[in-house]
């Protein structure tokens, strides 16, 4: 359904078994479990669906090998859970988004002999923990074999390396694919709607007040269960409920820097096993271009976080120490951050600890919080918040959790090696098949079909997206604001800034003519755009 119709069905008068708040992996997450459920479920979004931290992660769907060596080394039970429901969900995502995500094969430098034995065990134990459900075998690496997996790094000292497996997924549009498959599961789902106020009853909330944020209009929708899955906004939601409650999180924020791919090989990352803070780094194969992240300092909550001049520091420093190309700061194409939600566990006696988990959270009038986690794990948090929900709001769902094999959209009958097909039949060129293949799996027909009949210009010429994808974004992926486009749907202004700079005035365009805008709403986007791509995303 369109926007429209979704926005039709939240005004209609009806009152809906639970209200989503939050549009990022958690929020779509739980109105996808909750809607295939058989329950009558709203999702709003303030923003765009996964405009938050959802469309900022370091795209890796994994179980966590940092926490494994906490586990380990402190004997840490809730560490080593975390890993283990981690590793399980990489599997039920890479089998449920395939087109969406893949195993990647990573290479673990090593420059002292000491550290040899120490990473070749732990990652085997990693694999050990994934069961089944292992995506490849780690195994040892000589120096050359590592050099020649990932021929950017630096030679001199390198003893060997360890090579392991992780999923990478397409963030962005996984939330939306979330999103779009809980609407045709009959979820009313909208973007740019935000929850301003919450409605009570006897002191009870019964429904929330909404607004949107492109007509400015604000109505009341009721609902026997709210639930707030907001991330870093968590607390401003438990304030609309009770202004006296303390907050329960805090943000940090990360970092990323995309450069081009000459600084990764196409299908091999890099972890840097030990940064000067003792995190871990990686330098990943991304959209035919290399990623890196990530930085993690306290943070202001703020809806559009800005990369510091420190972090962009931080992460050339590191890169520069293990490559043997020049990394600098004109090699940068672009430069976003995201914030992570990490809550205390308000049911724990010390609040002042952070919760590695999720925490689900139930106010006295009834506003139920799922904060915390992380996106690998969004399907077990969101199945956790929903048992929850039926017991908290006396629910009776038809029936039970279906998502652990419930496929996405665009993955129902998706054909790993379609994209030859896909190029011979519309006539594309193998790099734009290649790319609709993967971005919109078996739904990608749809879009060649619409580039045959409508438009198959490119949009920016050295890339392989096409015009085409933005009519379809907005006819049929609710993107509303030319940002949508450029961010989420494409994930273009990721990539690099200039190029969507360079884009942003068609992209415009072919928008106005397909919503009918006038000057002033052009003029407004234009200033919006303009304003992300130059400040921050
Ligand atoms: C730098 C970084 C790297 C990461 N890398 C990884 C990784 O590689 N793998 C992994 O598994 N996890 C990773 N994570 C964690 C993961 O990204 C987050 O756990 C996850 O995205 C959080 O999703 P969320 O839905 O809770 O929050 P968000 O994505 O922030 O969504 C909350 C949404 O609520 C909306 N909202 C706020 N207020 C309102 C309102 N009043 N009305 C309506 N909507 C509202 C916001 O606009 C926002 O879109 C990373 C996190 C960071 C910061």
């Amino acid at each position: 359904m369109t926007r429209q119709d979704n926005l039709q069905q939240l005004k209609d008068g009806s009152t809906y078994d639970l209200l989503v708040v939050g549009g990022g992996a958690t929020g779509c997450g739980v109105a996808l479990d909750a809607a295939t459920r058989g329950l009558k479920v709203a999702l709003v979004e303030k923003n765009d669906f996964s405009e938050g931290t959802s469309s900022r992660s370091t795209k890796l769907v994994h179980g966590g090998v940092r926490y494994l060596e906490m586990a380990v080394k402190k004997l840490d039970r809730v560490q080593y859970h975390l890993v283990r429901d981690g590793l399980r969900e990489r599997h039920v995502l890479l089998a449920n988004a395939p087109h969406l995500s893949n195993p990647l094969s990573l290479v673990t430098p090593l420059y002292t002999w000491l550290d040899v034995p120490y990473v070749f065990f732990g990652l085997k134990l990693y694999d050990i923990l994934s069961g089944k459900r292992n995506i490849g075998h780690s195994r040892l690496l000589s120096r050359k074999e590592a050099l020649r997996r990932f021929p950017m790094l630096k030679a001199e000292g390198l003893k060997a390396g360890v090579l392991y497996y992780d999923g990478q997924f397409h963030d962005a549009r996984m939330a939306l694919s979330l999103a779009l498959t809980a609407d045709q599961h009959g979820a009313a789902i909208a973007n740019h709607v935000a929850v301003t106020g919450l409605v009570k009853a006897d002191g009870t909330i019964v429904g929330a007040e909404l607004t949107d944020s492109l007509s400015g209009e604000t109505w009341q929708l009721k609902a026997r269960g709210v639930i707030n899955a907001t991330g870093p906004f968590t607390d401003q939601i438990r304030k609309l409920d009770d202004p006296s409650a303390t907050n329960i999180l805090s943000a940090s924020t990360g970092i990323h820097i995309v450069l081009d791919k000459r600084f990764a090989p196409p299908d091999t990352g890099l972890m840097i096993p030990e940064t000067e803070d003792g995190r871990v780094l990686f330098v990943l194969p991304w959209e035919d271009h290399a990623l890196i992240g990530t930085t993690d300092e306290p943070a202001e909550i703020n809806e559009h976080p800005r990369p510091l001049d420190t972090e962009i520091d931080y992460l050339l420093r590191h890169v520069g120490r293990y490559f043997n190309l020049k990394v600098d700061k004109a090699d940068i194409k672009a430069a976003w951050s995201g914030l992570r939600p990490l809550v205390s566990d308000p049911n724990s006696a010390d609040t002042a600890k952070l919760a590695r988990d999720h925490v689900i959270e139930e106010s006295a009038s009834g506003l139920l919080t799922i904060a915390g986690g992380k996106w690998t794990t969004y399907r077990k948090m969101a199945a956790d918040t929903v048992d929850h929900a039926l017991k908290q709001f006396a629910l009776a769902a038809p029936k039970g959790c279906q998502t652990e094999s419930l496929r996405v959209l665009g993955s129902a009958n998706y054909d790993p090696s379609g994209a030859q097909r896909l190029s011979e039949k519309y006539g594309l060129p193998g790099d734009v098949a290649t790319h609709l293949h993967s971005c919109y799996g078996d739904q990608a027909a749809k879009v060649a079909e619409l580039a045959r009949q409508d438009n198959n210009a490119r949009l920016p010429q050295q890339l392989p997206l096409l015009e085409a994808e933005v009519l379809y974004a907005v006819r049929n992926e609710m993107a509303e604001r030319v940002i949508d486009v450029l961010a989420r749907r494409l994930s273009l202004a990721l990539l690099d800034t200039r190029v969507a700079k360079e884009v942003s005035g068609r992209v415009l365009e072919l928008m106005a003519g397909e919503l009918g805008w006038d000057a002033q709403r052009c003029a407004e986007e234009l200033c919006l755009t303009e304003k992300r791509l130059t400040e921050a995303l």
